[in-house]
């Protein structure tokens, strides 16, 4: 575990139970007192020490000030036309994220960013014109889920998470990892690994690892193109991890029983939309447990792309579909507030609010 240096206080928020244990057992309290801490940082949603009725009044003073149980600040939320509502947010350090909430049937599910920015540059995305600013801490990935929490209508309450805001979750695989962890946790925050999903641009050996993990959540990758010479271009990590490393890598990809593999394609005019590309895909996924969620391309002026027309898109689908693969077209959700699939993105000059909300 990362203490602080000496007369700071350290921000358990981030921390494993493990990790909070051992802080616990340093100051010489026992173990148990570490579940208790834990439970109340992620499982009731603590921010103060105070608050910690069932811990003893001379630990909850020596908690405060030998610790801290750090916050993201809600900046701003927009609510769409459709419901879905986007989340700003400042870190510590003045840098902004975004998390989206979408009700769908029934469902609440959270789309979480694992980065500031992303390094992947895919030709299509916005979170790729900002370039990559810093990895996420599981402290921060972990607060969005709470900071919403916080903000539930009466009778809300979220059922799905998905790691498919802005950032690659496998480029920040520790924290990430560490993040899953705390949220899957009973005395965590307790949400089953199958109703978590994690979408990755496709990095083979993390998710190699990811596999060897035991976390069981659900993967999503993004494929975009059946071919290396299309992929290469339009998610350019590809050129490192060609399609034959990735394919082989999800065929030998421990799947829980009665799960799939998710593919995101997005549909992009006259790109790779057409159905000879609909027909290599069926090629490439052949004997792959999975389904194909299709994204008609979410349009902005700085993505050089048009989305595919209807016709072109139920096109695609019925080649898919005849050849026995589920897919599934999705519209993105919020669209009129830029908080839709590719289009979350912080502007990197853009005024930053402190800590405490106020404009620096
Ligand atoms: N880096 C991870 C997690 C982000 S998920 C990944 O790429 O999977 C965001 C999803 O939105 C990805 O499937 C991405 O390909 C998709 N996306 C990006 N730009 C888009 C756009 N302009 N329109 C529709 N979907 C887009």
């Amino acid at each position: 575990m990362e203490l602080r240096a000496a007369g700071k206080p350290s921000d358990l928020k981030g921390l494993s139970l493990e990790e909070i244990e051992r802080f616990i057992v340093g100051h010489g309290e026992p173990a148990y007192r570490g579940r208790q801490l834990f439970h109340w940082i992620y499982g009731r949603g603590a921010s103060t020490f105070a608050e910690m009725t069932d811990l003893p009044i001379a630990l909850r003073a020596k908690l405060a000030e030998q610790a801290s149980i750090g916050t993201i600040i809600l900046a701003a939320r927009e609510v769409s036309q459709d419901g879905a509502r986007k989340y700003l947010f400042s870190c510590a350090d003045g840098r902004q994220i975004e998390t989206v909430l979408i009700p769908d049937e029934g469902r609440l599910t959270v789309c979480l960013s694992t980065q500031v920015g992303c390094a992947l540059a895919c030709a299509f995305c916005l979170t790729g014109t900002m370039g990559f600013v810093r990895h996420l801490q599981s402290g921060e990935i972990v607060d969005q889920v709470l900071a919403l929490q916080r903000d539930l209508q009466p009778g809300e309450r979220i059922s799905n998470l998905v790691l498919m805001g802005m950032g690659e979750p496998l480029h920040n695989y520790d924290a990430t990892v560490k993040a899953l962890t705390i949220l899957a946790h009973p005395l965590g925050l307790a949400y089953p690994p199958r109703r978590i999903a994690l979408s990755t641009v496709g990095l083979v050996p993390e998710i190699v690892r990811l596999g060897q993990s035991g976390l069981e959540v659900n993967l999503a990758v993004s494929l975009h193109a059946a071919n290396d010479e299309l992929r290469n271009r339009l998610v350019p990590i590809n050129r490192r991890y060609p399609l034959k490393e990735l394919i082989a890598a999800l065929r030998a990809y421990p799947l829980p029983s009665r799960r799939r593999l998710t593919f995101e394609y997005v549909l992009i005019d006259e790109v790779n939309d057409r159905p000879e590309d609909a027909r290599d895909l069926v090629k490439l996924l052949r004997g792959l447990r999975c389904k194909v969620n299709l994204l008609p391309l979410n349009e902005a002026h700085a993505i050089p792309f048009r989305r595919s027309s209807r016709e072109h898109i139920e096109a695609f689908q019925h080649i898919l579909k005849s050849a026995g693969i589920v897919a599934t077209i999705r519209e993105s959700r919020g669209l009129d507030i830029s908080a839709a699939c590719g289009l979350l993105a912080t502007e990197t000059d853009q005024k930053r609010l402190d800590t405490t909300g106020r404009l620096t």
